[in-house]
C-alpha cells in the first residue's frame, strides 16, 4: 500500500476542493487533492461564474488568462413573464472589475485552476483516486484512505478537508449530521441548438407555475425547466402532452434534430410527434420515414414504436400514448 505524508489532504475536485487546493499551494502549503473521476466533465452543472468569483480570479492575478477561455458575458438579467419582457437586474453598479456573469462550463473553470495549481510545487492533484475512509489517530482525524484502479493509498495529513460533494463519504465516516434545507424546486435539463438571431444573454421565461431558463453556451442553449420540488413523477404520470406546448415543441425539436445533424432517429421521432401534435400529420409521417431509414436493424423496439406511430399519423391521430390512442381508435 502506498503511503503519503502531506500537510493538507482535500477530498473532492469540485469548485471547493480545487479552489482550496490552489489557494493553499499558492501559500506554500503542501496539499494533496483527491478526485475520484478521471476528468472534471460534469455536464448540466455550474454554468455561471459570478462577479464575486471573477473578482477572486482578479485578486489571484488569473483573470486576464481566465477570460481568454470561451465564455459569454451576461451584463443584465431579463425575464419574460407571459408576453412582457422585464430587466430584473444588471451588474454595472457592482464594485468589482467584471460587472458581468461569465457563462462558462464548470469543467473549464476547474481545468483552468487545476492547470495553474500545478505551477506550485506543493500542489498534488490525484485524479481517479477515490477517498474511501478516514484515518483516525488517538481519536483525531489524521488523514484519508483512498483507492485507485491499481492500488490502495493512505494519505497522512495534519488537516483533512472533505469537499466530496453532497453525498460526501468522509462526512458520513466522520459522523456529521446533515441538515437538509429542501430546495423548493427540481429542474429538468435539456439542450437545444442556438440559431442566428437568438438573443445573446440568459433567457428566463416565466409563465403561471412554470419557468424556463436558457443559458447561452455559444453553439447551443443549455435549458433548465424549473418544476416544483417532487413533481417530476407527476409530470411523467400526466404525460408529455400536458407538459409540452406543441408549437414550442416543434421549434425545440427542430433544433434538437439540427444539433444532431439530422442523424439521430430518436430526435427525428420526437420531431415527428411534435408535428403530429400540432396537426401537421404529413410532415410527421415524412419525418418518421427519415427516422426509420436511420434506425439500426437491431433496434426492433424503437422500430416497432415508430411503425405504430406512422399508423397513428396516417389516421390523423397525434401520439399521446399507444394505449389511449388505441382506445380512441376503436
Ligand atoms: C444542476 C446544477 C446546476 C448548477 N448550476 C450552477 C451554476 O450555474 N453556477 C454556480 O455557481 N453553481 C451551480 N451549481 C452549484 C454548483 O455546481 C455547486 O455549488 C458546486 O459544484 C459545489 O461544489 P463542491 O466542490 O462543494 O462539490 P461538487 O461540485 O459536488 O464536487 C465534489 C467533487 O468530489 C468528487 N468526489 C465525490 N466523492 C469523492 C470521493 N469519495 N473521493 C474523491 N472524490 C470524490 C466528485 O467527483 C466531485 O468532483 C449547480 C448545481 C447543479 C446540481
Amino acid at each position: 500500500m502506498m503511503q503519503i505524508k502531506t500537510t493538507c489532504c482535500i477530498t473532492g475536485g469540485g469548485p471547493a476542493g480545487i479552489t482550496l487546493g490552489y489557494l493553499l499551494a499558492r501559500a506554500g502549503v503542501s496539499v494533496v487533492v483527491l478526485e475520484k473521476h478521471a476528468d472534471f466533465l460534469r455536464d448540466f452543472r455550474g454554468d455561471t461564474i459570478h462577479p464575486s468569483t471573477l473578482e477572486m480570479m482578479h485578486e489571484l492575478g488569473l483573470l486576464e488568462e481566465f477570460l481568454k477561455l470561451p465564455h459569454s458575458k451576461v451584463r443584465q438579467l431579463s425575464v419574460q413573464i407571459g408576453d412582457d419582457h422585464l430587466v430584473v437586474g444588471h451588474f454595472e453598479h457592482l464594485p468589482v472589475h467584471c460587472k458581468f456573469i461569465a457563462l462558462m462550463p464548470q469543467w473549464d473553470f476547474l481545468n483552468f485552476l487545476a492547470e495553474n495549481g500545478k505551477r506550485f510545487g506543493g500542489f498534488d492533484l490525484r485524479m481517479r483516486t477515490e477517498a474511501t475512509d478516514l484515518i483516525f489517530d488517538d481519536g483525531k482525524v489524521a488523514g484519508v484512505r483512498a483507492k485507485t484502479a491499481e492500488d490502495q493509498i493512505e494519505i497522512h495529513a495534519d488537516l483533512t478537508v472533505a469537499c466530496d460533494g453532497r453525498h460526501s463519504t468522509l462526512r458520513e465516516r466522520a459522523g456529521f449530521n446533515v441538515e437538509n434545507l429542501h430546495a423548493p424546486m427540481d429542474v429538468m435539463w435539456f439542450r437545444i441548438s442556438r440559431n442566428d438571431g437568438d438573443p445573446a444573454e440568459v433567457v428566463a421565461h416565466i409563465e403561471s407555475g412554470r419557468m424556463l431558463v436558457m443559458l447561452n453556451r455559444n453553439d447551443y442553449w443549455q435549458c433548465a425547466y424549473v418544476i416544483p420540488k417532487g413533481t417530476a413523477e407527476d409530470v411523467e404520470h400526466a404525460g408529455l402532452d400536458k407538459f409540452r406546448n406543441a408549437v414550442e415543441a416543434i421549434s425545440f425539436a427542430e433544433r434538437a434534430v439540427a444539433i444532431t445533424g439530422q442523424r439521430d432517429p430518436i430526435g427525428l421521432d420526437v420531431l415527428a410527434v411534435a408535428y403530429a401534435a400540432s396537426g401537421a400529420f404529413d410532415k410527421a409521417i415524412a419525418t418518421e420515414r427519415e427516422a426509420q431509414l436511420l434506425l439500426p436493424e437491431q433496434n426492433s423496439t424503437a422500430a416497432a414504436a415508430i411503425r405504430d406511430r406512422v399508423v397513428l399519423f396516417q389516421k390523423r391521430l397525434p401520439f399521446v400514448d399507444l394505449h389511449s390512442a388505441a382506445s380512441r381508435d376503436k
